[in-house]
């Protein structure tokens, strides 16, 4: 299995370990599998058989060649272990009549990003050996919260690599500073900066394009990588979890095998929801996609329009995670469905005036498979309430947003038969000011945000989550603030 960049029409092929190494390609573009592998009905039945581990080892074969059954296998049994992932690492549980919630936030950090980011790291150790890599990597992170933790958990104690994270000192909150503040491991560090979360990315990519701090780090053996959803790395295993959820509707004696499913994913850089459509070209039976968005609805009127646009107002929302306007996984779709040609022209009218508008048959092709809905603050707020009042669910700010999409779609079509299946992509805990918040529909404010998670749960009965109980008496290793300017200088010293 090779994989090719979404904008060289010459099809110039790299295999998965390089891709992973390198994350985006020389042009810009993104790497894709050259075909896609068929996943058959036997298939399916075996996998439901399987373990959470064993399903994502056989699945992730079908597109890491190089990498032996028995790696991934071993590496996948460690990252979804029951110590990280207690309870399964994707359970389906079911809400209300054929509605279905995809909980994908039961690792280290409360959050999705850890199903790709416990996997990844491992993923990128074997490739640094398979690509005869004699560098070590360092990973650069500049984090507004959530992708840092997430990032940090997942590379911690991972052989010849080291990860560094920048967040701005005041432009995250309390819990998730605290989160980063009291990482484990010997190959972490994190550094708050003073500035904002643009200074801490601009401070990064400058890293990533000096050629001086290349050559300082390779003196000091490193390379340097990036943690980004952009890499395939992190992608393909999102893959495994929808066919995990067709298992467990199966075995559930919901559905029979070739029965159809819907699936509704909270949206933001658009790689969730991909992975979902590169299951069902691979062949599990899902009938279509609910890209759900926050008032950030760029994608919304992209799916409806053809034309993407961000020349808009950007909102700071109360599901941070899809406040987004680049999904960035949106040009592999495009490469998908327009070929890589076209794909390099929308990019680059994009990178030149903000905007392009797809030719009718992509779009056409898209929304055979997509439809866009959009849900407001307040929408997603009722929509909080109202499900742990009606359904006895706790929903979180992102995963809320979905299943108000979800409704909305479901009210528009007329074939109510095939169940949906929305991914919940963070713990109510994570966002638990809002949630509590919501509530109430704004009647009772928390006490503060740490607060905000007891009072949570003396109003719901529900359970903190384990990466998220008795922050405020952990040991807190990080404590450095530095000027964003001596970002190159804190990375060397770091490597010395
Ligand atoms: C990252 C994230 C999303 C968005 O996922 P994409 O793959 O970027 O579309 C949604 N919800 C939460 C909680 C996230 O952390």
């Amino acid at each position: 299995m090779m994989y090719q960049s979404t904008r060289d029409a010459s099809h110039k092929k790299y295999s998965a370990a390089e891709v992973i190494k390198m994350g985006l390609a020389p042009d810009g573009g993104l790497f894709i599998p050259e075909t896609i592998p068929a996943l058959t009905a036997d298939d399916i039945s075996t996998l439901c058989n399987d373990s959470y581990p064993v399903r994502a080892a056989k699945i992730l074969g079908k597109f890491l060649s190089d990498y032996t059954y028995e790696e991934l296998l071993s590496d996948c049994t460690a990252a979804y272990a029951e110590s990280s992932f207690p309870g399964g690492a994707a359970p389906l549980v079911h809400l209300h009549d054929n509605v279905y919630s995809l909980e994908l936030w039961h690792g280290p950090t409360a959050a999705f990003k850890d199903m790709a980011l416990q996997i990844m790291p491992r993923l990128l150790s074997r490739a640094l050996v398979k690509t005869g890599e004699e560098r070590n990597a360092l990973i650069l992170v500049a984090t507004s919260g959530d992708t840092g933790k997430a990032a940090l958990e997942g590379y911690k104690d991972i052989d010849r690599i080291k990860i560094m994270v920048f967040y701005p000192v005041d432009g995250v909150s309390r819990v998730q500073k605290l989160q980063m503040a009291t990482q484990t491991g010997n190959n972490v560090n994190v550094c708050a900066i003073h500035g904002n979360f643009d200074d801490a990315q601009t401070g990064v990519k400058k890293i990533f394009g000096d050629a001086d701090m290349a050559k300082a780090l390779n003196e000091r053996g490193y390379i340097l990588s990036s943690a980004n959803s952009i890499n395939w790395g992190r992608l393909a295993p999102q893959i495994v979890y929808y066919v995990s959820a067709y298992c467990d509707l199966l075995a559930g004696g919901k559905i029979k095998m070739g029965d159809l499913m819907d699936v509704c994913v909270p949206t933001g850089n658009f790689g969730n929801i991909f992975a979902a459509y590169i299951a069902k070209l691979m062949g599990l039976p899902i009938r279509h996609f609910v890209c759900a968005s926050n008032q950030n609805n760029i994608l919304t009127d992209f799916l409806r329009t053809g034309t993407y646009d961000r020349n808009r107002d950007f909102h700071l929302t109360m599901s941070p995670s899809m406040d987004i306007l680049i999904s960035s996984n949106l040009e592999r779709l495009l490469c998908l469905s327009a070929g890589e040609e076209r794909t390099s022209a929308y990019m680059e009218s994009l990178k030149a005036d903000g905007v392009y508008t797809v030719d009718a048959d992509v779009k056409a092709a898209i929304a055979q498979n997509f439809s866009g809905y959009f849900a407001d603050e307040q929408t997603t707020a009722e929509t909080i309430r109202t499900y742990f009042e009606k359904h006895g669910y706790l929903a979180d700010t992102h995963t809320a947003v979905a299943l108000s999409c979800a409704e909305q779609y479901i009210s528009d079509i007329a074939d109510h038969s095939v169940p949906m299946v929305v991914a919940s992509t963070a713990s109510p805990y994570k966002f638990a000011a809002d949630v509590f918040t919501s509530l109430s529909d704004g009647a009772v404010l928390p006490r503060d945000p740490l607060a905000a998670l007891d009072q949570l749960v003396e109003a719901t009965g529900t359970e903190i989550p384990y990466p998220l109980r008795g922050l405020g008496e952990r040991e807190v290793r990080f404590t450095q603030t530095i000027d964003y300017k001596d970002m190159p200088i804190a990375v060397l010293d770091y490597c010395k």
